[in-house]
């Protein structure tokens, strides 16, 4: 079919590039190991943080879901898509985020664009870390609201905006809770206060601190002790939860409003009961078993301790995203080739992902890696690091 030259130019530079990449398909379960074309191997960048994508209790509770309740829907749910579980689901993650209400969306990425898009006028100012994620980005996009970007987790530079736009009717200031490409923290307890200096909303997406930080994965804003201080919480139910959503917890009249006006909840299709099944076990998961979350800790210390002690930049990061940052997008896609032919599946970021010579290798372990696998993960990052000169 013709009519693509546009597309084929464009992608013909990729490819010289070396950025071109296919999908890459997984012919196993998502564990600690994979199966990719035929080959076992390590598995370093999936954000199974928990393990719980093969966890028995959500895979029992998805099966128990799919039979009495079946496999889809059937409707969006403002029509006839709202299951009594997708409600109790929600009540619950208000309760254990200690908010008052919670709404789910179908991913994360629709959570924020949801939020964004919809809270806010052109009497308001979105105000933004320049690094938050594409779906923030995007729901700024969509905004009639004015934007302001700040530099990344520059107070001086928030507080700067903050006293520039006074004249708003609201500002909302947006950050990752935890940063997706470097694994930092974001200092919410000095947003926070400049946020409340300047009166001004705070949302967070914790799609990355969801189910990692804070007490039974609670997220960041319990890691840091602000709750009742920040007035959004985003998180993903597809990272460390296991299964697939994003949600928002806040206030009531704000779940009220997201109903009526969020774009991406009104017109798509609601959550499969197995899905909504599988996040309530993840729920109990985290509240009973949580060993898990040390465990991902424990590993994360371990390994990014490995890669410094061998000579690896990990920039940053706090957290179990640990990037190994090489610069050059062709050599970045070298290590992982490397890696990958050692039976290790780290995945190479490149630009636009990440910005112009900032390339890196992105790992993230998971509470069920063992020590062994992380160790030999270590050896491997050693030999092709050494010969491709990156150490
Ligand atoms: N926010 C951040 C910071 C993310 O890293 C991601 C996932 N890439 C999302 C939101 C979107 O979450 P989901 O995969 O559930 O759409």
């Amino acid at each position: 079919m013709s009519g693509f030259a546009h597309l084929e130019k464009e992608i013909q530079e990729w490819k010289t590039a070396g950025t071109f990449r296919p999908l890459t398909e997984l012919e196993s379960e998502q564990g600690s190991k994979v199966r990719i074309r035929g080959q076992e191997v390590i598995q370093l960048s999936s954000n199974n943080y928990l393990g719980l994508t093969t966890h028995p209790r959500l895979k029992q509770a998805a099966l128990e879901a799919v039979e009495a309740f079946g496999a889809g829907t059937g409707s969006v749910r403002t029509i006839a898509g709202t299951f009594s579980m997708h409600e109790k689901y929600e009540k619950r993650l208000a309760n254990f985020k200690h908010t008052e209400a919670a709404l789910v969306f179908q991913s994360g990425f629709t959570a924020n664009v949801g939020v964004v898009s919809s809270i806010l006028s052109d009497q308001d100012v979105v105000i933004s870390d320049e690094l938050n994620h594409a779906s923030i980005i995007d729901g700024i996009r969509l905004t009639k609201a004015g934007r302001r970007i700040y530099k990344h987790s520059d107070l001086d530079d928030l507080e700067k905006a903050l006293q520039e736009t006074q004249s708003a009717r609201v500002r909302l200031v947006v950050t990752d809770g935890v940063f997706s490409m470097d694994g930092d923290i974001a200092p919410l307890p000095e947003i926070v206060e400049l946020c409340e200096k300047y009166d001004a909303l705070v949302m967070v997406d914790d799609a990355h601190a969801s189910g990692v930080l804070g007490k039974n994965g609670r997220g960041t804003v319990d890691h840091f002790g602000l709750h009742g201080r920040v007035h959004i919480q985003v998180g993903t139910l597809s990272k460390a939860i296991g299964v697939l959503g994003g949600y928002v917890a806040g206030p009531k009249v704000l779940r009220d409003y997201l109903i009526h006006r969020a774009r991406p909840f009104l017109f798509s299709t609601s959550h499969p009961p197995a899905v909504t099944a599988a996040c309530n076990a993840a729920l109990d998961v985290l509240l009973e078993e949580p060993q898990l979350i040390d465990r991902l800790w424990e590993n994360t210390r371990f390994f990014k301790e490995g890669l410094n002690n061998l000579g690896f930049d990990t920039g940053s990061s706090e957290t179990p995203i640990t990037p190994v940052i090489v610069g050059d997008d062709a050599l970045t896609m070298r290590l992982s080739d490397e890696l990958f032919a050692e039976g290790v599946y780290a995945q190479g970021i490149v630009y636009p992902t990440v910005a112009k010579g900032k390339a890196r290798v992105r790992t993230i372990v998971t509470a069920v890696h063992s020590k062994e696998e992380l160790e030999y993960c270590l050896t491997k990052f050693e030999k092709a690091g050494k010969k491709l000169g990156i150490i």
